[in-house]
């Protein structure tokens, strides 16, 4: 593994989908990066960016910025509207109901991720949340982190 997916906490497969956008396929680095991180807008602006720090590029010149890549991806395919239909390929792989349900404290980033790993398993889920719209932080808190207000509410 290398060493920047070793130290992203989603272990992301960050080879993966440089190799699919070298390769001009974007809809597929897209499918790619959701599969280890379903909110890539959101992450890819507000992640301590861990991958960086343990980036070799940076003998050369600069680390390279997966942040950046995963905003690009997401606010490209947002933008050629193509973002939900990639969603739904990926809600189509999920396995046969277990018939279990789950709570998840939480509709803030956290939980919803949870829920997103959860429903691709095949169990049931149920929000507990005080708010009545998902989001959490991003979308109830003053957090001063660079988030398009419009994105944020197109999330929940
Ligand atoms: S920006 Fe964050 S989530 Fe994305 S690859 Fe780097 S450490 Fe992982």
């Amino acid at each position: 593994m290398a060493l920047c997916e070793n130290s992203c906490p989603l272990h992301m497969n960050i080879p993966g989908y440089l190799q699919l956008l070298k390769e001009g396929r974007l809809e597929e680095a897209f499918e790619l990066t959701l599969r280890d991180n379903p909110l890539p807008g959101t992450v890819g602006r507000i992640c301590y960016f861990h991958c960086q720090m343990r980036c070799r590029r940076e003998m050369v010149d600069d680390p390279v910025s997966q942040g950046e890549i995963h905003r690009y991806l997401a606010d490209t395919m947002y933008k050629m509207g193509k973002e939900k239909e990639i969603y739904q390929r990926l809600i189509k792989e999920k396995f046969s109901q277990t018939g279990k349900k789950i709570a998840i404290i939480g509709a803030g980033p956290a939980g919803l991720t949870a829920a997103y790993y959860l429903v691709r398993l095949g169990h049931r889920r149920n929000y507990y949340d005080n708010h009545a719209k998902a989001g959490g932080i991003l979308q109830y808190g003053n957090t001063g982190l660079p988030l398009p207000k419009r994105r944020t509410k197109q999330r929940t």
